[in-house]
């Protein structure tokens, strides 16, 4: 019986939820722009689907932010792939008018640009301070994978670091806290470090237990990490009572599109954890608007009402994130308050 403790209710995530028993329309996107990347990271999906991918027209996405401009309640758009980076039109993308807060999501393999100041946030996945460990890691070799926050050093954004965490790099995670800890992000404000523990069956339990011993730890860290989001947690809630009639909600905020212009209720299905799941697909941005996928995932039949008892893709790897927004959401509609 695991001894953790369940994770923390982040407070945006209790806001969503309320938002989303009421549905009032896309609040957050994920855009691929590209299925090229710079890496082969082993885990990842994204690179090695069957069909390429391909590369997002310019003018798919002029539309696009011309259409979620229009839309009262959108507020954040990630941007990743493949990497970023790769996009012939990023600085396009980058400078278009919008209304809504842009990240820029990427494993910062090239030296940014002055420009790069024009995106609200950018993610940067940090997994290995050792460059061995960076190979085993992310498929190729770089001699100093702290450069890719030290490029960063001049660009005045909003920062966060993401790490991939696996049986090749928990004993380095206090190496990666300590360089990201005496880090001076002189111009930039940084946000937090994120760290996902990979997705996999067969993830050896002394990487289990290690993982929650630092989740444990984190309370005494002076860094702001995502320790207290237990990803041991969410495994437990997928397979629990606690997800017994629980659809999945995620879908009613936000959506995921691949370059080819599929969308998907969520990045996970859509490719970024395990092979697209193809069936899951709600519509395409070149046929059909934005705003009218909104809700489209519950008129498809073959979408369950128990997405975590029914969809095995689901079951496996829906993340903390996503599980405990389904279950808070579930909560809030099911609670009714009353006067005593
Ligand atoms: S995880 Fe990201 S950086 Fe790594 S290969 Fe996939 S798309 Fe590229
Ligand atoms: S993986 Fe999670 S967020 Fe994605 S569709 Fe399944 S239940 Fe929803």
């Amino acid at each position: 019986m695991p001894t953790e403790k369940p994770g923390r209710s982040r407070p945006d995530l209790m806001l969503y939820a309320k938002l989303a028993q009421y549905a009032p329309g896309y609040v957050c996107g994920q855009l691929e722009l590209t299925s090229r990347c710079l890496q082969r990271c082993p885990m990842c999906a994204s690179w090695r689907d069957s069909e390429p991918q391909g590369e997002m027209p310019m003018r798919t996405i002029v539309d696009l932010f011309h259409e979620l401009n229009q839309l009262r309640t959108f507020e954040h758009l990630s941007l990743t792939g493949g990497d970023p980076q790769c996009y012939p039109f990023l600085e396009a993308v980058a400078k278009h008018p919008r209304k809504f807060q842009l990240q820029l999501t990427t494993a910062m393999m090239a030296m940014p640009k002055p420009w790069y100041e024009h995106f609200d946030r950018i993610r940067v996945s940090f997994d290995a301070v050792d460059p061995l460990m960076h190979k085993a890691m992310r498929g190729v070799y770089r001699a100093f994978p702290t450069t890719a926050l030290e490029y960063l050093e001049g660009i005045d954004t909003e920062v966060s670091t993401l790490t991939t965490v696996n049986e090749h790099n928990i004993d380095a995670v206090p190496q990666i806290l300590e360089f990201l800890t005496d880090y001076s992000f002189r111009n930039n404000r940084f946000r937090r470090a994120i760290f996902l523990l990979e997705i996999r069956d067969d993830l050896p339990q002394d990487v289990i237990d290690t993982f929650q011993e630092y989740t444990l730890q984190s309370r005494m860290w002076n860094l702001n990490t995502s320790f207290g989001e237990s990803p041991i947690h969410a495994a437990l809630m997928r397979n629990s009572a606690l997800t017994r009639d629980c659809r999945c909600y995620v879908g009613d905020v936000s959506f995921h599109i691949k370059c080819n212009g599929d969308v998907y209720p969520c990045c996970l299905i859509g490719g970024e954890a395990i092979p697209t799941v193809t069936e899951m697909k709600i519509g395409n941005i070149g046929k059909e608007e934005i705003e009218g996928m909104f809700g489209l995932q519950w008129t498809h039949t073959h979408r369950p009402a128990n997405y975590y008892k029914n969809q095995p893709e689901c079951r496996k790897v829906c993340q903390w994130k996503q599980v405990t927004f389904n279950t808070m959401v579930k909560e809030a509609i099911d609670v009714r308050l009353a006067m005593p």
